[in-house]
């Protein structure tokens, strides 16, 4: 068993962390949140006063964090000068692509191995231990981390080097939200048609417009019992977190010279939801916007 240094115990970060300690792991943790961090030593870690502290003698350093500038500063400013020799990083959070790539380059500088962990499955799939991880790093680094994260996931994918790991979650989300806006706008069409919305969904769920916004999170009530549409849009995905990875997908494509227009428009219009007031609503109650 291992001694984890765990920073940034929030809604994702702490049932994580949870799952280590269940697993048998030492984890010490660290949060600027005070009441993060107490939620966490209910459930056994222990306190520690500073992601120095976290890093220190810790076999694995675990990163939760909202944004790669807190990832970079947390490993800049505190982890690389405190960890010991040996020591593995995790980064789970989701952060933009040419962060993970230099605060990996910064750790392997310094002799330390890192993969980039971002996770999909939400806050269900974090407490439950059913993440999927999309990991970046060296095949040591990944071979390394594995079992860590197999105690808080149900699928581990090594994506490659460096920073795949944040390509693929930004990829993968960025078709989850040019599909749902497609699903939204169909169901929509249907409407006007006077086409039945359960009607549409028995057709185009075994046919050739099937994907996961319609048969999972189906964006209108009825068809599908456990989506969002059921329970007013509380969310599930809110529209923030769609908002935030449409925007890095961007970024990425920008930096990377891609061409994604329907990325650029389903960002767009993420946006103009979000800044009517619906940033905390299910990423599927865009479906009342474009209406
Ligand atoms: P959260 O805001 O609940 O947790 C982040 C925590 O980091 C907070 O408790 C905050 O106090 C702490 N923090 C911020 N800066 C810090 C610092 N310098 N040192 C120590 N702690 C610091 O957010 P979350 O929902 O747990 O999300 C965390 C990451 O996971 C984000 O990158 C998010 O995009 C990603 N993610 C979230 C979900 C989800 O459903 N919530 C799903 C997939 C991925």
């Amino acid at each position: 068993m291992s001694v984890i240094g765990f920073i940034g115990v929030g809604n994702m970060g702490g049932p994580m962390a949870v799952n280590l300690i269940k697993a048998g792991h030492a984890v010490k943790a660290f949060d600027l949140s005070s009441s993060a961090v107490e939620r966490a030593v209910e459930e056994g870690a222990t306190a520690v006063g500073s992601a120095a502290e976290a890093a220190f003698e810790s076999d694995v350093v675990i990163t939760m964090l909202p944004a790669g500038t807190h990832v970079r500063g947390v490993y800049e400013d505190e982890v690389f000068g405190h960890a010991r020799d040996g020591a593995l990083f995790i980064d789970c959070s989701t952060i933009d692509v040419e962060t993970a790539r230099a605060v990996h380059a910064s750790a392997a500088e310094k002799g330390f191995s890192m993969v980039d962990a971002p996770v999909s499955g939400g806050i269900m799939g974090a407490a439950a231990g059913t993440l999927t991880f999309m990991c970046g790093g060296s095949e040591e680094a990944f071979g390394r981390a594995k079992p860590i994260l197999e105690q808080m996931g149900k699928t581990i994918v090594h994506a490659g080097g460096a920073g795949n790991g944040q390509g693929a979650k930004i990829c993968n989300n960025m078709m989850l939200g040019i599909q749902m806006l497609s699903v939204c706008e169909a169901f929509n069409l249907a409407e006007k048609l006077g086409l039945d919305a359960q009607k549409l969904f028995d057709v185009s769920s075994t046919a050739s417009g099937q994907c996961w916004s319609l048969t999972t999170y189906c964006p209108v009530p009825g068809p599908v019992e456990t989506s969002p549409a059921n329970r007013d849009y509380a969310p599930g995905f809110s529209a923030a977190m769609m908002l935030k990875d449409l925007n890095l997908a961007q970024g990425a494509a920008d930096a990377f010279g891609a061409n994604t227009p329907m990325g650029e428009k389903a960002a767009a219009l993420y946006a103009e939801f979000c800044q009517g007031g619906s940033e905390g609503v299910d990423f599927s109650g865009i479906i009342k916007m474009l209406k």
